[in-house]
């Protein structure tokens, strides 16, 4: 009775965008790395985000030291 709502909520039309390159990705199987576009993206992304804690990281060392003025 209620097998056919399940069925449209497996293959729903939403539409979402890639955070990294804006490609419409849709909500579905086709699309195993959502909410990427691809393991590319995906991993880019991840990349991102590691290199940003790295330069944050490194940045605060650099500032704090570039403070430092001896008089
Ligand atoms: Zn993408």
């Amino acid at each position: 009775m209620s097998n056919k709502t399940a069925e449209t909520s497996t293959s729903s039309n939403i539409v979402l965008q890639c955070p990294q390159c804006k490609k419409p990705v849709h909500w579905n199987e086709r699309y195993p790395h959502r909410p990427f576009c691809s393991k590319r993206c995906q991993q880019l992304d991840f990349g991102e985000w590691a290199t940003e804690q790295n330069t944050i990281a490194g940045a605060s060392v650099m500032a704090e030291s570039d403070d430092w003025q001896e008089d």
